[in-house]
């Protein structure tokens, strides 16, 4: 975890548009999570707490494999695909 660049996590936030970019359908919720989050919780418990995962672990922390995943589906667990 927290291996991404900042500029990477910058981009990333700014591609979620501020909500949860799991589309872990195990999870329960739609094709893709969207639970609103908040910039400044980033890696806090909390209302709109969210962290930046790597969608596949190894692969290069790049935006591509960054992936913006409230606190919630972290919990969860990546399941297939994370
Ligand atoms: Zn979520
Ligand atoms: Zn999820």
């Amino acid at each position: 975890m927290e291996k991404f660049k900042p500029g990477i996590v910058i981009s990333a936030w700014n591609r979620s548009q501020g909500r949860c970019e799991c589309t872990n359908t195990i999870h329960g919720h739609g094709p893709r999570c969207n639970k609103p989050l908040m910039w400044h919780m980033q890696n806090r418990e909390g209302e709109g707490g969210w962290v930046a995962v790597e969608r596949n672990w190894g692969a290069a922390p790049n935006l591509a494999n960054c992936v913006v995943m409230c606190n919630e589906c972290k919990r969860k667990g990546r399941g297939v695909g994370f």
